[in-house]
C-alpha cells in the first residue's frame, strides 16, 4: 500500500523563506518508479528541502569502538588501523557529534595544543548532554532523550543489561559485528528501531505504510543485496541475523516481516535506501567561518588557516570521512540517481537532519536528481559507473550523460573496467552516498 503523498513530507522541517517544500512526487515510469519535480523556481545554491529521518542509527563498529576504546583487530576487509581516530562519540538519537570543534581538531590533527579562532562558532553544548537513566546511552539534550523514548527506545532500552552477552539485543549485535565489517554501510539497529517504533506507536498503521514507501525489489535483487552485504555465506548469516532479530523484538502487528521472505526484504530495504549520516562539529564550524563577513584580510587569514588545519589533519589521520551512521528518509528516498545531478545531500547541521540543495539553478517541472555516487565514481567510465549503480543499487542509469556516453565505444571499454577491479577497492565503499562535505 502507497503512502499519501502528505506521509511523504511530513518528516520535511521547514526551509527559511519558503511557505511549503517547492517539490512534488510524480511517477515516472515502471523502471523509475518515482521521481522528485521542482514545482517553483529552485536557485543554485538554494536548499530545497531538509528532512529529519523516519530511523537512524550509529553503526555498531562506531559504537562499541567509542564505548569500549579499545582496539578492533584487523578483518578481512583489511586492516583499519587508523578509523579509531575518527571515532567521534554522538547523540544516539540525532548522531550529533558531542564532541567540540575544538577537541575534534585536536584529536584529529593529534595536537592537543590545537586552538580554533572563533569558538564560538562551535555549537556544541556539552552541559545540555543527558543519559538515559537506565542505560547510560547518550544524549546531546533533553529533546533527543525525550524524542527517542517516545519513538522507540523504551522498547530497546537494556536497563542495567547493557553489558550483559546474554540480553537478546547484545546478541543480535554481536551477530551483526561477526557477520559485517567495516567499513559499515547498514546496521542492524536500523531494522530494530523500525520494529520498536511500530511496537512503540499508537498509530501503528502509519508507520507500517511509511516504511512500506521504501521501493520494494524482486526475490531476486533481494538476493543480491543481501549477498553484497554479508558476502557468500549470506544465507546461513541471514537466517542466524532473523533468529536472533525474532528473539530480541518479535511483534505480532510485523509478523511479516519476521517470515524468511519479510526479513530478507527488511534488510535489502535497509541496505539500499539506508542513506550515510556524516556528523563533524568541526565542519559545522567550518561552515560558520565560512559565513562570517569578514574584512578581506581577515578573510584571507582565517581561510588559509582552515586550509592548514585540513592538510594536519590529513597527515595525521588520513582521509577525513565522518560517517557515523545511516537513516532512512521518506522524501529524499523518492530522488532518483543522475551522474550529473542538479542537486546534492548533506549534513551540514551536524545532525542527521539531511539537507539537499540545489547545485544549478531548477525549472519548475524539471526532475530533481542527486547522485548516488561520490564525485570520483562520477568522473569514472560510463561502464565502470554502471557496474556500481547495478551492484549497489539494482537499476542501469540512463541520465543524460550515461545517454551521450553510450554512443562513444572507446568510454565503455572492457579493459578499463578489468583494471578498475584490480585496483581492489573496499567492497561496500559504493554503497553510502557521499558521506560528508568537509
Ligand atoms: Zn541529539
Ligand atoms: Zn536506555
Ligand atoms: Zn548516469
Amino acid at each position: 500500500m502507497a503512502a499519501s503523498m502528505c506521509d511523504v513530507f511530513s518528516f520535511c522541517v521547514g526551509v527559511a523563506g519558503r511557505a511549503r517544500v517547492a517539490v512534488e512526487v510524480r511517477f515516472v515510469s515502471s523502471a523509475k518508479g518515482k521521481g522528485l519535480f521542482a514545482t517553483q523556481p529552485i536557485q543554485k545554491g538554494e536548499t530545497i528541502f531538509i528532512e529529519r529521518p523516519l530511523v537512524a542509527a550509529q553503526f555498531l563498529w562506531n559504537a562499541l569502538y567509542r564505548y569500549r576504546g579499545e582496539h578492533i583487530s584487523p578483518t578481512p576487509e583489511g586492516c583499519w588501523a587508523q578509523q579509531p581516530l575518527r571515532m567521534e562519540e554522538t547523540c544516539d538519537h540525532c548522531l550529533r557529534a558531542l564532541e567540540k570543534a575544538e577537541e575534534n581538531a585536536q584529536r584529529l590533527t593529534g595536537k592537543p595544543g590545537q586552538v580554533l579562532p572563533h569558538p564560538e562558532l562551535c555549537t556544541v553544548r556539552k552541559d545540555l548532554h543527558q543519559n538515559c537513566p537506565h542505560c547510560q546511552v547518550t544524549y546531546c539534550s533533553t529533546e533527543c532523550l525525550l524524542a527517542a523514548a517516545e519513538q522507540y527506545h523504551r522498547v530497546l532500552c537494556p536497563g542495567p543489561s547493557q553489558d550483559d552477552p546474554l540480553h537478546p539485543l547484545n546478541k543480535l549485535q554481536e551477530a551483526w559485528r561477526s557477520v559485517h565489517y567495516p567499513p559499515e554501510t547498514a546496521s542492524i539497529m536500523l531494522m530494530a528501531r523500525m520494529v520498536a517504533t511500530v511496537k512503540q506507536a499508537k498509530d501503528k498503521d502509519r508507520w507500517i505504510r511509511l516504511f512500506s514507501q521504501f521501493c520494494n525489489k524482486t526475490a531476486n535483487e533481494e538476493e543480491e543485496i543481501v549477498h553484497k552485504l554479508l558476502g557468500d555465506k549470506f544465507k546461513g548469516q541471514l537466517e542466524l541475523l532473523r533468529r536472533l532479530f525474532t528473539e530480541a523484538l518479535y511483534e505480532e502487528a510485523l509478523s511479516q516481516w519476521f517470515t524468511p521472505d519479510g526479513f530478507r526484504s527488511l534488510f535489502a530495504l535497509v541496505g539500499t535506501n539506508g542513506q550515510g549520516i556524516g556528523t563533524s562539529s568541526l565542519s559545522q564550524w567550518v561552515h560558520a567561518c565560512d559565513a562570517l563577513e569578514l574584512k578581506p584580510q581577515d578573510r584571507e587569514q582565517l581561510d588559509a588557516f582552515i586550509d592548514q588545519l585540513y592538510k594536519d589533519i590529513e597527515t595525521a589521520t588520513g582521509e577525513f570521512l565522518n560517517c557515523e551512521g545511516s537513516g532512512l528518509f521518506v522524501l529524499q528516498s523518492c530522488c532518483n540517481h543522475s551522474c550529473v545531478p542538479n542537486a546534492e545531500t548533506s549534513f551540514p547541521e551536524n545532525n542527521f537532519l539531511l539537507h539537499v540543495t540545489a547545485l544549478e539553478d531548477i525549472k519548475p517541472g524539471e526532475e530533481i536528481c542527486i547522485s548516488y555516487l561520490d564525485c570520483c565514481q562520477r568522473e569514472r567510465s560510463r561502464h565502470s559507473r554502471h557496474k556500481i549503480l547495478r551492484e549497489n543499487y539494482l537499476f542501469v542509469c540512463s541520465c543524460p550523460k550515461c545517454l551521450a556516453e553510450a554512443d562513444e565505444p572507446n568510454m565503455t571499454s572492457e579493459e578499463e573496467d578489468d583494471e578498475e577491479d584490480e585496483e581492489g577497492e573496499p567492497e561496500d565503499a559504493e554503497l553510502g552516498d557521499e558521506m560528508t562535505d568537509v
